[in-house]
């Protein structure tokens, strides 16, 4: 496989990545803490949903980042395409539609399970 394209590719997913994090919490920073101060509770209670919401996407993109950030050391060890959790070969396949990939089909699976029980 060639690993020279696959980290070029990650390297532009992370960039990618780093400046929607980057925006995010330079918008979070932009809003004026002072501003609530004489509101109603309902304003504060709708105001804090959507602070809690862009903080639970900047959550997901700093995994995504790190995620991304794994796989490109993995390419540095001549580790990638194996598999995090069993060793095993990931399937060309899947790395192709997900060049970020570090679980095997069948370990991915057990993880999104376990995810989703625990939600
Ligand atoms: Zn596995």
């Amino acid at each position: 496989m060639d690993t020279k394209e696959v980290k070029q590719l990650l390297k532009k997913q992370l960039d990618e990545v780093t400046l929607q994090i980057n925006k995010l919490e330079a918008a979070d920073q932009s809003e004026d803490p002072t501003r609530d101060i004489d509101n109603v509770t309902e304003d504060d209670y709708l105001e804090s949903e959507e602070g809690f919401r862009s903080q639970s996407i900047i959550d997901k993109l700093t995994n995504e980042k790190k995620r991304v950030e794994h796989t490109l050391s993995k390419i540095d060890t001549d580790t990638y395409g194996q598999c995090d959790e069993c060793g095993e070969p990931i399937l060309l396949e899947r790395l192709a539609a997900l060049p970020a990939s570090n679980l095997c089909m069948e370990c991915q699976e057990k993880q999104d399970a376990q995810r989703n029980l625990r939600n």
